[in-house]
């Protein structure tokens, strides 16, 4: 079993302590000593942290890593508009895509300090082949911890919905698919590597029987429940119209309330949908850079807190954040936070837990990952602060989440380096990138 010592870095537990010039110990995939100064001598690799600041890796709680190979598209649109935009473009999407595109997000999540990621992936196209097969062995290859999600649409077009009919599956087909995709991946280990969700897109994209059956399948299987809520005003008028109430309260009718579901983005909630979500211990996705690229809003996220909900923070999907960068929604949850609620409403060690151990706990792995401490797994980021864009800033908290991001040093996944240095050590990224191109060239010609 490996033994890494890192030594001399300012240790950011993020379960309450803090050590400067201190030392974390990894003995395999588990972190087994954290502590002030230098580590008790041994065997093993150290790793010198002197001018780094370490922390827990941050976890990605919202997701569309295909979306990767379809950035900068509808630039200047609402969501309705983008949707429309590029459902034909997603449309073409197939093995080979996925499997290009999810690594090239997961290699750009890993360089921003992620060492945990979900993904929503609702996107099947019938001459696709296994594209969610595909991205779990592209999060293997880069080496992240992941928690993909079987995702659906049931309601097409001429149905009322918002996706073009040839974009919707069947519901026995999805149910099915889901059922398969829990049998075959699931991993529900303490130390798991996989972990699968079942995510309905969306109230505008999805049938209420899906949603109602999806929950009943998730809850007889052990697996979590993920879709969109409330992110916009647009699916606000929609539910009012068609339904008669808001989306959270037509969700919660639907069986999608507790600490098994979480919601990305709920942008647009009244004070009862807070109280909802929050006292039935409802997870939510704060997607701070997605909301603000497609002009959805704020999310009342020191509301949604303070009500008991459990909040992470999501990159979502690459083409409303073409940047892919976790640690920026850090710094964007505290500048938005504070735009709206003033000065105290979000401190920046908040703002790191909330990307963290906040993280881990909507995925339900508090108790295994997003905080240093003994008998927790070996997810670590070392993040560099003695270059030119930090050294002189007092405290390595704030520098790592209002200044520029900073070098990655090192980040530890399951006790395995993905990245040295500023660099993926895991997958080539120059060839990605070629890759990535290439697919993103095809999939817009295709769409015509
Ligand atoms: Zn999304």
């Amino acid at each position: 079993m490996e033994r890494i010592v890192i030594d001399g870095a300012h240790v950011v537990t993020v379960s309450g302590q803090e050590f400067p010039g201190g030392h974390v110990v990894v003995e395999g995939n588990r972190i087994t000593a954290v502590g002030p100064g230098p580590a008790p001598t041994g065997p093993g690799r150290v790793v010198d942290g002197r001018g780094c600041l370490l922390t827990p890796g941050l976890v990605n709680t919202h997701h569309h890593l295909y979306q990767w190979v379809t950035r900068g598209l509808a630039v200047d649109h609402t969501l309705f508009e983008w949707l429309t935009t590029l459902y034909p473009v997603w449309a073409g999407i197939d093995e080979h895509a996925v499997h290009t595109g999810a690594t090239g997000a997961l290699a750009t999540l890993a360089l921003s300090g992620c060492t945990t990621s979900t993904d929503h992936h609702y996107v099947f196209p019938r001459e696709g082949g296994d594209v969610l097969g595909a991205e779990i062995r592209a999060a293997a290859e880069v080496g992240l911890r992941f928690h993909p999600t079987r995702g659906s649409m049931d309601l097409g077009r001429s149905a009322g919905g918002l996706p073009p009919d040839h974009v919707v599956e069947d519901r026995d087909a999805i149910l099915a698919a889901s059922a398969d995709a829990v049998a075959r991946w699931h991993d529900p280990a303490p130390d798991s590597m996989l972990r699968i969700a079942l995510a309905p897109c969306s109230p505008f994209s999805v049938t209420g029987d899906l949603m109602r059956e999806s929950a009943e399948l998730a809850r007889d299987r052990g697996v979590r429940l993920h879709t969109h809520l409330a992110e916009t005003a647009d699916e606000e008028d929609f539910c009012r119209e068609r339904f008669g109430c808001s989306p959270t309260e037509y969700v919660a009718g639907l069986g999608w309330t507790g600490p098994d579901v979480w919601f990305a983005h709920t942008v647009h909630l009244d004070d009862d949908a807070v109280k909802a979500i929050g006292a039935s211990g409802t997870g939510v996705a704060h997607c701070p850079t997605s909301n603000g690229r497609l002009g959805a809003g704020i999310a009342r996220l020191r509301d949604l807190a303070d009500a008991g909900a459990r909040v992470g923070l999501g990159v979502d999907g690459a083409a409303s954040n073409e940047g892919t960068n976790l640690l920026e929604e850090v710094k964007h949850a505290v500048l938005f936070a504070r735009a709206v609620g003033g000065p105290t409403a979000l401190s920046v060690r908040a703002a790191l837990e909330l990307g963290t151990l906040g993280g881990a706990t909507v995925l339900g792995r508090e108790a295994e990952i997003g905080s240093i401490e003994p008998g927790k797994l070996a997810d670590l980021a070392l993040w560099r602060l003695d270059g030119l864009g930090h050294a002189g800033i007092a405290d390595p908290v704030a520098a790592l989440v209002l200044g520029a991001a900073p070098p990655l040093e090192r980040l530890l996944v399951n006790g395995r380096t993905v990245v040295e240095r500023d660099r993926v050590v895991t997958v080539d990224t120059g060839a990605v990138a070629e890759r990535c191109a290439a697919v993103h060239r095809d999939l817009v010609a295709k769409a015509g």
